[in-house]
């Protein structure tokens, strides 16, 4: 279990990883987040936005890494809560609740910690889909191999250079969500020091622990996948019909008005603080009002984070979002929503009880929070 974030010394990372890898106590278990399948390729020669899920879990394979996890099953996980807190606050009609920002976003987080102290006590308390991906890793694989959790080694591939402070959160147990976090860059390279190439590995599949992502944790990686999530999750709990496809577009600022229900919410998704600089002084004015509000620092989302290959440009970025949304699309087969995934349903059954629970609040929620 790591101490220490390995900012800008990938050879130490390497090494760390290859020695719990060698450990024969351990189970070393590897989230992959959904922005890097579609960028990775490029440093292979793949073109920009075409989805490599199993070619990118084959090369952990050969890596060492017998489970692979997709981190939008903490993303399914952190929305479906997200519904019922939120639809709670609308049933009391709390209005002292709204606006309700995203926590998934750790570059939003730091930025707000530092400039706006008064917005992040509107932060969501859920934990980011990343820290609550490592949080079921460590307790289900703990809980079905009978181990500590302190031997289940937690590992996280993202596309943002900004995740490795999150394996500095910790539980009020004082233990980690997350071990080790390596951006998309750093796995190739590390591939390619091992002689590793993405177009030559055979395709994987996830951990038969924990297979199943739904449509909506996927399109998390993306702008305005956060709020398409949260409110077809929404509909669905409240069982009536919402088609929220008009969040896929690429615009800096999108905001609108649904209609779910009894319920009318205002929402809005924006990328880049300077934006997000814009619509704060709208809401600071009273000028606007929202319920839901998803700040993503990159642009386009994750996709444009700051682990991911290099050079970038526009065009590489609507590739990638692109991407990202058809590979969104594939998981219709499995789930749309959160609640229809068999793995969510399997970990609240076994796990977690029901969302807001005592134990999904243990396991799901902020603790001590170093940022
Ligand atoms: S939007 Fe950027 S800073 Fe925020 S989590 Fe994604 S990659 Fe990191």
């Amino acid at each position: 279990m790591s101490t220490e974030i390995y900012l800008n010394k990938p050879e130490e990372l390497f090494a760390a990883l290859e020695k719990e890898l060698a450990d024969p106590e351990n189970t070393v278990v590897v989230q992959i987040a959904p922005a890097v399948r579609v960028a990775i390729g490029e440093e292979f020669g793949y073109p920009s936005g075409e989805d490599l899920t199993f070619k990118t879990i084959g090369l952990l394979n050969a890596l060492g890494f017998k489970h692979v996890v997709d981190t939008p099953l903490g993303a399914d996980i952190n929305i479906y809560e997200e519904a019922y807190e939120i639809l709670n606050a609308l049933e009391r009609k709390d209005d002292n609740y709204f606006p309700i920002f995203n926590s998934c976003c750790i570059g939003w987080r730091l930025y707000c910690s530092r400039a706006h102290q008064k917005v992040c006590q509107h932060i969501s308390p859920i934990a980011s889909p990343h820290m609550i991906t490592g949080s079921v890793i460590k307790h289900y694989f703990s809980k079905k191999l009978n181990k500590p959790k302190e031997k289940i080694i937690s590992v996280s591939i993202m596309p943002c250079v900004l995740k490795k402070y999150e394996s500095l959160e910790r539980f009020s147990d004082g233990s980690t969500y997350i071990d080790y976090v390596v951006t998309t860059r750093e796995l190739a390279q590390w591939a390619k020091k091992r002689g590793l190439d993405l177009r030559k590995v055979n395709e994987g599949k996830f951990s038969e622990f924990l297979p199943n992502s739904s449509k909506d944790g996927v399109g998390f990686g993306v702008t305005g996948g956060l709020v398409e999530a949260l409110l077809t999750t929404m509909a669905h709990i409240l069982e009536v019909k919402k088609e929220a496809e008009s969040f896929r577009t690429n615009e800096p600022i999108k905001e609108r008005q649904v209609k779910i229900g009894e319920y009318t919410l205002n929402v809005v998704s924006i990328n880049g603080f300077g934006n997000f600089e814009k619509v704060l002084k709208e809401i600071e004015s009273g000028e606007r009002k929202f319920h839901f509000v998803e700040v993503m620092n990159c642009p386009y989302g994750c996709v444009g984070g700051p682990g991911q290959p290099l050079p970038v440009n526009d065009e590489i970025l609507k590739a990638r979002a692109a991407g990202l949304r058809l590979a969104a699309d594939k998981k219709r087969s499995i789930a749309i929503v959160p609640q229809e995934n068999p793995t969510v349903q399997m970990l609240y059954r076994e796990l977690l009880g029901r969302p807001g629970s005592e134990k999904a609040r243990e396991l799901l929620y902020f603790h001590k929070i170093k940022l």
